[in-house]
């Protein structure tokens, strides 16, 4: 089979490629290959089960149309200072206003109007006062936040204009390896995600590959295979941190999202805030190798008594060790093991104590976990020295801006290990040494977000149209 672009990985990145290229009339033959099942189809049990069964062959919080986008938050980061790399590449001007575009497309079908972040001044300033006196930056950053079940609504509508608009999708269908042939891409093959058989080649002289942080690993494998020319990146070891509401009760009224950056001593190491999900939920994505890693989302209207966010720990790594992927894969199946494949928590109190935490000890503290199945026990035992520090050391600077963070109840979550580390090398256009193979969105390295990832379809579509 020929078709004139292949793309791999319906997340966003994937998706807005094939969008932008229909707004530019491209009238040639698509095909987007997609691990999972269409969105109407993505359905985690645990709503029912309650606990994680590790659904097979793939985990629907991450696969499946609109890929990692569908069970995320649905912040969109509107700053080019946030959400990756892409801006070294593009520019700063140029990136910020891809986002606006990008952001009026999601506007177009259906993203709520409001953002946050942009009004109360009075109230910023008091945060970054305080932000100031803890020796943290505070991140401008407005966001326009989708929720969850509404990011699943335009996500849908996006899936069906793809199709009535002549997009060829071919669901549940896994992109082993790559046709390369003398440094030039020549297709893909493929086969049926759920059977493992009925493989096929498909051709292409044009393939973009789209595969999310799910698929970083497989693309590392394809970098080595096929020459891809690539390098390692920063790799992020955190965790998940759960406190009442009430606890940050000014920030998220006043800013949602707080985009927290402190350089804490010994190290120095850059350590972050991410993800922060008000009245949210704590969540677990499954990792194809049995990886169970923690998340956290929240729906517009269904809230919880807790706020969530990550704290993130940068690490690069010098010479000889060039396997950051491996390095964080391993840090994880350490903290599952403890946890007996399940993701460990641990109260903050406890790890100051020097002692594990217990379940009837979690039963009896205001935050109540709002991952069921998460497993008491000690991440410290687990999580090397270096990224453990940095987070306790963050967390104490972070109780000046918000009294209470470093309280003895708040929970810890582990392992939030962010699998972007390896980093493809792509020239002004998003191609690879490969000619006419092309690199989008987390699985590339330059993203890390829905609102980037989408940014960078967008633009690969502009260069290739
Ligand atoms: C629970 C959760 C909450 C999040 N919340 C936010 C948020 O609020 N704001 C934010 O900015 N970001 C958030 N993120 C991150 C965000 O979802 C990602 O940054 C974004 O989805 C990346 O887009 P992408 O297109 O690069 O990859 P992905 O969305 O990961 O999509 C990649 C797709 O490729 C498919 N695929 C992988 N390998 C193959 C293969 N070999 N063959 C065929 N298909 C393949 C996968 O099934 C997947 O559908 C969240 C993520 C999670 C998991």
């Amino acid at each position: 089979m020929n078709y004139d672009l292949i793309i791999v990985g319906a997340g966003p990145s994937g998706i807005f490629t094939a969008l932008e290229l229909i707004k530019k009339n491209y009238n040639k033959k698509i095909l987007l290959i997609e691990k999972g099942t269409r969105i109407e189809k993505r359905n985690c049990p645990k709503d029912k089960t309650l606990e994680c069964v590790s659904c097979k062959p793939y985990c629907h919080i991450t696969t499946g149309f609109s890929g990692a986008g569908a069970f995320s938050d649905g912040k969109l980061s509107l700053s080019y200072e946030v959400g990756g790399d892409l801006p070294k590449l593009i520019g700063n001007r140029v990136a910020q206003e891809m986002i606006n575009y990008t952001d009026d497309i999601y506007l177009e079908f259906g993203a709520d109007s409001k953002i946050e972040g942009l009004e109360d001044n009075e109230g910023i300033k008091d945060i970054r006062r305080k932000s100031i006196e803890a020796g943290l930056k505070l991140v401008d950053c407005p966001i326009r936040h989708l929720g969850t079940e509404k990011a699943q609504e335009i996500y849908y509508k996006i899936q069906e204009y793809l199709l009535d608009n002549g997009v060829e999708i071919k669901f549940d269908t896994l992109v082993e390896d790559l046709i390369v042939e003398n440094e030039v891409i020549k297709g893909i093959k493929a086969v049926d995600s759920k059977s493992k058989k009925k493989r096929e080649d498909v051709l292409s002289d044009k393939v973009i590959i789209a595969t999310g942080r799910k698929g970083a690993d497989w693309l590392k494998n394809m970098c080595i295979k096929h020459g891809i020319n690539h390098s390692a990146g920063t790799v992020d070891i955190g965790v998940r941190v759960e406190v009442r509401n009430e606890v940050m009760e000014k920030v998220n009224n006043v800013l949602y999202e707080s985009k927290l950056i402190g350089y804490p001593g010994p190290f120095k190491n850059k350590v972050r805030t991410f993800c922060q999900n008000p009245g949210g939920f704590v969540s677990q994505e499954n990792y194809d190798n049995n990886l169970a890693i923690v998340n956290g989302h929240s729906y517009k209207d269904k809230k919880s008594y807790n706020t969530n966010l990550a704290i993130l720990s940068s690490h690069n790594f010098t010479k000889p060790f060039n396997q950051p992927i491996e390095y964080g894969k391993k840090v994880s199946e350490l903290v599952n093991m403890l946890g007996d494949g399940k993701i460990l928590v641990q109260r903050y109190g406890d790890i100051l104590d020097g002692k594990r935490t217990w379940q009837e000890e979690l039963d009896r503290t205001n935050v109540k976990p709002t991952l069921p199945d998460a497993v008491a026990g000690d991440i410290t035992s687990a999580i090397p020295y270096r990224p453990m520090l940095n987070i306790l050391n963050f967390i104490q600077s972070l109780n000046i801006v918000v009294p209470g963070f470093a309280s003895r109840e708040t929970l810890l979550y582990g392992p939030e290990v962010k699998f972007y580390s390896n980093k493809i090398d792509i020239d002004q256009n998003f191609e690879t040494n490969i000619k006419g193979l092309y690199s989008l969105g987390d699985s590339s390295g330059w993203t890390r977000g829905l609102m980037m990832a989408s940014v960078m379809g967008v633009m690969v579509a502009r260069k290739i149209s």
